[in-house]
This record gives C-alpha cells, structure tokens and sequence, in this order.
C-alpha cells in the first residue's frame, strides 16, 4: 500500500497527525500512514508557484502529449488502482475499474481541448484595431476531493487545470487517500511541483484554502464544507469551483406502462450504484399513481435479486458503505421516516453480514413529505418511493429543495420530455437513461449543489482567467478625447 505523499517531485512519508485507512468490507486497518504536515503543505504549495510560470508557458501541445501521457499510465495500471480503490472505498471491483478507465479518459479529453482553446477573437471598435479574449491559467489550483470517486473526481479537476496551464495541490479524503497516492508514478514525467499529492483530513485541506498562494479552490464535498471553503475564499477573492451534494428526483410518467420493468431497473441502478453514495444517486422516486403499485412491485423484485457482497467479487452486485459513520447516517434517515409513518417494504439490515458497513438497498413507502428521507441528502442505498397525480405534482416536488444536481424522467412523451427538461431545476437531466455522464456534456449543480461546472468546455474554463486585449494598429489622437470645447483633436490623425 502506498502510503507517501508526493511534494515537489519527491515521494516523502507523511509528518503530520497518523491516519488509519479502514477496509469497510472487513473493518480492519488496511494502513497507517501521516498526514501532511504544516511544513509540507507550505513546501506543496510553494513547489506549485515555482513550478506554475514553467508550466504556464510549456507549449499548450507539449502539455498535451504529457497528459495523454498520464492516460497511457493509468490505464496500464489499471488492475492496480481498481483493487486498492476497493479495498479502502468498498466499491465493487467492476465499478472500480470503469473508473480508472474514465479518469484516463478525462486526462485525454482535455489534452485535446487544452491545444486546441485559449480564447477568440472580436470584432474591434474599428477596424484599424485587433481585439482578442485572452485565456490565462490561474496560477495555483487546490483540489479537494470526497471519498465515493477519488481518482475519477479528482481528474475532473486535474487534467482541465494542467491543460490550461495551473500548477495543483491535490488533497484526497482522509478515507481514500492511498488510490491517489498511488497516482504518483503517473505523474513522474511531469515537471517537479506541478502537481503535489497530500494527504489529511479536513484540518490539512482548511490549511490549503487559507494559503495566499492557492489562487483558486476546486472542491467535490458536502454543502457544508463547500459553504465554509466558499466563506473563506471570499475574504481573499480566490477563484472557486464547487460541486457539492443532491437530492435528485426521480421521475415515472404515466406513459411507460409498458416499460415498467426497465424503469424499475433503470431506478434501483440510479439509487444503489456505489451503495447509493453517488452525488447523482437518484433519491426520490415520483411515480405516476395509476403505476404507481406495479411500479413498486417491480423495483422490490428487483431489489430482491441483488448481490449484497464482498466488493472484490465479481458477482456482486453492492457492496459496503463506506464508513460506519456513513451507514449510521442512513440508517438514522429511514428509522425516522418509518417512525413517521413510512413502511420499510425490503432492506434496510445488514444482508447477514456481521463484519463490514453492509447496508441492504432499501426499498421505503409513505414517507411523509417532511421527514429528512425526502428533504436532506441520504447518500446512501435508499429509494423512497412516492405517488404523484400528475406531472405537475411531480416537477412541483421535485423542484422543492435546496438542491438540484441532476434529475432523471422516465417518458415516451416527447412533449414530457421537453417539459421537464425546461422546468427541473437540475444541472443535467437524464430522460430515459439515469445517470450517464459524458465528458463533453458540464457537469454540476443548481442552487446548493454547486457553483460552476466541471467537465466541457465549462470546465477548462473553471481553470482559466479571461484577458480583453485590445490592440490599435496606429497611434493617433482620438476625437472624443479633450478637450470637449470644440477645436478638434490637436494633432492630425
Ligand atoms: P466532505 O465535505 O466531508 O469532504 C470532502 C473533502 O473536503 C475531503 O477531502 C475532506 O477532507 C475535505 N474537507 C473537510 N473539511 C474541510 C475544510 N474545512 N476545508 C477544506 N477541506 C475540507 O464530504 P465527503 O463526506 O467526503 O463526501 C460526501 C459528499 O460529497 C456528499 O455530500 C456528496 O453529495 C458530495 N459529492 C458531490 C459530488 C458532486 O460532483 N456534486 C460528487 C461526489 C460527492
């Protein structure tokens, strides 16, 4: 297991506070290793401002083949990754490895769009003139990422910020540090300090958002950590980049009769995938009433049949939370829902497992409306379910939150369809495949969700300061300069 931190192009042991990395299948110590220190944040980010001129001024198509670079290397590490990700995150093997695979893919993505975009061209005042939108890096980026998808996360921020010139602190969460430290040989043929791996809990990453030199803060993690990151951030006017958590809704329109079971197939992946501790796990089911008992029936079936199991076995299908904390979260959410009213219909225990964060995926009826199962984020492999009347009920309940990430509809209905991709309040809208992402297609949230977009060209963008130039081909005296009295401009033009 790796356990040393990369600062300035060197592999160095943690001196800061010891960190335990659990296995959550088995609830034993999977390795001991140290946070960062204050000394070695410093060296981090000081390493990061050296390196960032350099690297700014790299060609934008050597920094291309460098990437795709990084790619080639993940990808050739890919077993490697999957199974140490498994190990400390509890994500089935399978899951794990399409993960390296698309981390790898976004590292080739923006390689491309990093040589291929650095601003445009305006039409000038007039046309004696040349006038440009200059796009810049920001200098020293921070990324900050959650424990659910740690590689995958972390290149969202990673490869747009190298493409467009930054220099990156990266600080993986104290549940999942190992898979990022492992990175480090991916990285080894990039110039020293252009990007640093630390570890630590939220302590080493507070440190990192107050330094000075850190120009702007790209963060995946909860609503409150991304309000007090965004709090400190605007003391100084640092850049900042936010995703942070949902409570996605889940549509079923009368129409798909037909395709109940695909819809109930296509929910239950939408809740459980990654134990449902996914930002775009669907977590409120509104199902059309005159379905709304089939519909049910289906997804518990379905529910029924899934493997609940060690993650590094290929026939599971689910595996552990990914802390006890975590599933005590969850389990705190549906006992309170069912308290108010609410029927627990399957799941909800261990699965017989007496070692490991195990949660069987849940199926849960008459929640009340107010209960935290139907307003506050789960993270977690629960699908309440919900009658509605009509599509006005649901697009009504499913904009009633403080959040909106993503939202997915089930419809045959191209007017249905339209409608709801107009109306949801929602960063990306799924109809009729939840959950796909696309690396050209912006990724973030609405309202507490998030601030700013990940992946496309929004991206890049996050990662970029903008620069109006404007160039006059020849010096003269302009006529709305003084005086304003009359007399025309002193010099000819
Ligand atoms: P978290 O907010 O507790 O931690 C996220 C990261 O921030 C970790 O690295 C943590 O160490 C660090 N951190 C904690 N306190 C900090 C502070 N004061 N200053 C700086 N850094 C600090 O979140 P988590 O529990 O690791 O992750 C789960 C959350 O992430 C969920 O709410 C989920 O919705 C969200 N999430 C969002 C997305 C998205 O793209 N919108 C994706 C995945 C997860």
């Amino acid at each position: 297991m790796e356990t040393r931190l990369l600062i300035a192009g060197e592999q160095v042991e943690g001196q800061g506070s010891s960190l335990a990395v659990e296995n959550p299948a088995t609830e034993e110590t999977l390795a001991e290793l140290s946070a960062a220190s204050e000394e070695q944040i410093d060296a981090a980010v000081a390493a990061a401002r050296e390196a960032a001129p350099g690297w700014a001024a790299t060609p934008a198509a050597e920094r291309a083949e460098l990437l795709h670079e990084v790619a080639a290397r993940l990808r050739a590490r890919t077993d490697e990754l999957a199974r140490a990700m498994t190990l400390e995150g509890g994500k089935p093997l399978i899951e794990n490895s399409d993960e390296v695979g698309w981390t790898a893919a976004a590292f080739d993505y923006y390689a491309e769009m990093g040589r291929n975009f650095a601003g445009r061209l305006i039409p000038p005042i007039e046309s004696t003139q040349l006038a440009m939108v200059v796009k810049e890096p920001v200098g020293v980026v921070a990324a900050i990422v959650p424990w659910n998808y740690p590689l995958l996360l972390l290149a969202w921020k990673l490869a747009p910020a190298l493409a467009a010139g930054n220099t990156v602190v990266c600080k993986p969460s104290e549940l999942t540090p190992i898979s990022t430290l492992m990175l480090a040989p991916c990285l080894d043929h990039l110039p020293s300090g252009v990007v640093s791996l630390l570890t630590g809990d939220g302590r080493v990453g507070e440190r990192i958002v107050a330094d000075e030199r850190v120009d702007c803060v790209a963060f995946t993690g909860s609503v409150e950590t991304g309000k007090r990151i965004a709090g400190r951030c605007a003391e100084r006017i640092a850049r900042i980049n936010l995703e942070m958590g949902g409570k996605d809704p889940f549509i079923v329109c009368a129409d798909v009769a037909g395709d109940i079971d695909v819809a109930a197939r296509g929910g239950a992946w939408a809740a459980y995938l990654n134990a449902g501790q996914v930002c775009t796990s669907a977590e409120r089911f509104y199902v059309h009433e005159s379905l709304f008992d089939d519909y049910v029936q289906a997804f518990v079936d379905h529910t029924r049949s899934l493997v609940l199991g060690d993650p590094l076995a290929a026939d599971t299908d689910v595996g552990p939370m990914v802390s006890a904390a975590q599933r005590g979260k969850v389990d705190a959410q549906v006992e309170a829902a069912v308290a108010a009213g609410a029927e627990l219909v399957v799941g909800g225990d261990s699965g017989g497992h007496d070692r490991g964060h195990y949660y069987a995926p849940a199926v849960v009826t008459g929640a009340p409306a107010d209960t935290d199962l139907l307003r506050e984020e789960t993270f977690g492999p629960v699908a309440p379910i919900v009658p509605v009347r009509s599509l006005d009920e649901a697009i009504e309940l499913a904009n009633a939150t403080r959040f909106g990430l993503g939202a997915n509809v089930y419809t045959r209905d191209l007017a249905t369809a339209v409608r709801c991709m107009r109306e949801l309040k929602a960063g990306t809208v799924w109809i009729n495949d939840p959950l796909t992402d696309n690396d050209a297609g912006p990724f973030g949230g609405f309202k507490q969700s998030g601030l700013g977009r990940e992946l496309g060209q929004e991206g890049l963008e996050a990662f970029q300061e903008t620069k109006h130039v404007h160039i006059e081909t020849r010096i003269g005296p302009k006529d709305w300069w003084y005086p304003y009295g009359g007399g025309g401009p002193p010099h000819g033009a």
